[in-house]
């Protein structure tokens, strides 16, 4: 149900969203925000307030990084009890790296932080900008019948699926269905009426406040094998210098090479304090390294399993625990344990 006292802040920091053609050089260049609101007449017709925080400036979100997720905690924290909900346009490209880092800097979250953008600018006469808009800020405003947010999560709405940020992957450049969660249920499903998924949206505790953190640490490495990876490739990315966690993409349910060397190379590596997480390179399902025997070498080596994390949850995760000046036993303990809703465990 709408709440028509309902305050709505929409954050914007740039992407195709709000972006206009120059006509000179054919690129897509960020425009001023007032040309939005023109854009989108029907954001007059919204029965409740929604006012406007706008990045300077605006970012192309291939340009994100942990200090832009920080000014974002930022404008949230300072403007938490002001508002019912968030709106945050942002660009495709890295939306859901960021709204799985913006997962983890809200323990006990109490209000929707909604992300959307579009895949064709909203000048455009065949935008998809409008619809993600609109309907992204009606779920931010939207209330269950004891008065608290229907979705106190940060999301990512797309293309008619309300989808948990940090379960999400951007899989197409091309379509307007730019988002899977390839593991997790939608939240919701906007069609003639949002169908809400509520048995599965997470519920905070009411009764406490929200904790806001805001550091994340950026010593994290991807490690993605593929046939024939030269060892020198291994070696270099294992003895980074200062890196703390990694995350190694593998195979299937979480299968790699047993080459010796390469085996070893984990091995002193995780010695040496690192913490390395397998994830798999499959869009559906989870690593069970128990499984075969690849596996199972793997596991000997300390390498902890990510289960089905994606690839950006875990990059977030781990930068944000060790933002938070973890141990990298503590780091693994955790890695190991659900916070946001970001993973299912069950590898059986
Ligand atoms: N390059 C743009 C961005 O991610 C693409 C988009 O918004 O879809 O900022």
């Amino acid at each position: 149900m709408i709440d028509v006292n309902a305050h709505v802040l929409l954050i914007y920091t740039g992407g195709t969203i709000g972006m206009i053609e120059n006509l000179e050089t054919g690129a897509l260049e960020p425009f001023n925000f007032s040309h939005l609101r023109s854009n989108v007449p029907e954001m007059k017709r919204l029965n409740f307030q929604v006012d406007t925080y706008i990045f300077d400036p605006l970012i192309d979100s291939s340009e994100i990084s942990p200090d832009k997720w920080r000014e974002m905690v930022e404008v949230v924290k300072s403007h938490y009890d002001d508002y019912d909900g968030f709106v945050i346009l942002h660009g495709t490209d890295t939306m859901s790296y960021t709204a799985s880092a913006l997962s983890f800097m809200f323990e006990n979250l109490t209000k929707p932080i909604i992300f959307t953008g579009s895949q064709l600018p909203i000048g455009k006469l065949r935008t998809d900008g409008k619809e993600n808009l609109i309907t992204a800020l009606e779920i931010a405003a939207d209330k269950d019948v004891d008065g608290h947010p229907v979705v106190p999560e940060v999301c990512i709405y797309f293309q008619n699926l309300l989808l948990r940020g940090n379960r999400t992957t951007k899989v197409n450049a091309e379509n307007f269905n730019a988002f899977t969660s390839a593991n997790f249920t939608n939240l919701a499903e906007a069609g003639v009426t949002i169908r809400y998924n509520t048995s599965v949206i997470l519920r905070p505790d009411y009764s406490k406040e929200v904790v806001f953190y805001e550091s994340f640490d950026d010593c994290i490495a991807v490690l993605k094998i593929f046939p024939g990876i030269p060892a020198g490739v291994v070696s270099a990315i294992l003895n980074v210098e200062n890196i703390k966690g990694v995350v190694l993409e593998t195979y299937g349910s979480g299968n790699a090479l047993t080459d010796e060397w390469f085996l070893s190379e984990l091995e002193k590596a995780v010695k040496r304090d690192i913490v390395i997480v397998n994830v798999t390179q499959c869009l559906y399902g989870l690593v069970a390294m128990h499984r075969y025997e690849p596996g199972q070498d793997l596991l000997k080596t300390g390498v902890i399993s990510g289960y089905d994390l994606t690839t950006e949850a875990a990059i977030a995760k781990l930068m944000y625990l060790f933002g938070l000046k973890k141990s990298p036993s503590e780091v693994r303990q955790l890695m190991q344990t659900p916070l946001r809703g970001e993973m299912n465990m069950d590898d059986d």
